[in-house]
């Protein structure tokens, strides 16, 4: 089975040991994936999310899953887009490394991630999708956990430039595919 595989649907469903939640810094939920998830997940998310004194942008922490099928929750809060001169291509890296850091401490074996800041937070899509990819494959080569990785997109649109930047990856490199 591939280590990493891009699909649509919706992450509440996800069948994945933890699944990533594009949260806010003060992790007290929103909109978007963020309201969908602690929507799913019941009551009792919001209440572990309060102890938890809220999280820094790029830098990612766990919580139970609750009534949500996936066991984990990685809440990250990713950057705001502010023209792309103010580090968020960095902070976005370090979203995706921190998530995948706590994965691996915590011996979670499955992971599925949103496509990060492209809602409400307006990262370009295509820009998003190549620090996205790029920051999982490096750490997928470095490491053995999580074994399987998936990102999780809402719409066919998205998946589309997920595998397109995917594909323009591999065409002109001779790296083996994960
Ligand atoms: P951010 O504030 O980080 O931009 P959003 O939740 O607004 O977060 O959007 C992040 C991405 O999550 C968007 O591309 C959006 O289409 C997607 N998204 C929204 N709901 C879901 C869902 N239920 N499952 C998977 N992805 C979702």
């Amino acid at each position: 089975m591939n280590r990493f595989s891009i699909l649509v649907g919706d992450i509440t469903r996800s069948d994945a040991k933890a699944i990533v939640n594009a949260a806010n810094t003060s992790l007290l939920g929103g909109s978007g994936v963020d309201g969908a998830i602690h929507a799913a997940a019941g009551p009792e998310l919001l209440e572990e999310c309060r102890t938890l004194g809220g999280c820094e942008t790029g830098r990612a922490k766990l919580t139970r899953g609750y009534r949500l099928p996936a066991e984990y929750v990685i809440h990250t809060p990713g950057p705001i887009w502010r023209g792309g001169n103010d580090g968020e291509a960095a902070a976005l890296a370090s979203c995706y490394r921190s998530c995948l850091e706590l994965a691996e401490e915590h011996g979670i074996e499955t992971v599925d991630f949103p496509s990060i800041s492209t809602g409400v937070y307006g990262y370009p899509m295509a820009q998003a999708a190549a620090v996205a990819l790029k920051a999982i494959l490096d750490f997928l080569r470095g490491h053995d956990l999580p074994r399987q990785v998936r990102m999780v997109c809402h719409t066919e649109q998205a998946a589309r430039i997920y595998r397109q930047t995917y594909n323009m990856w591999y065409a002109g490199s001779k790296a083996e595919r994960l």
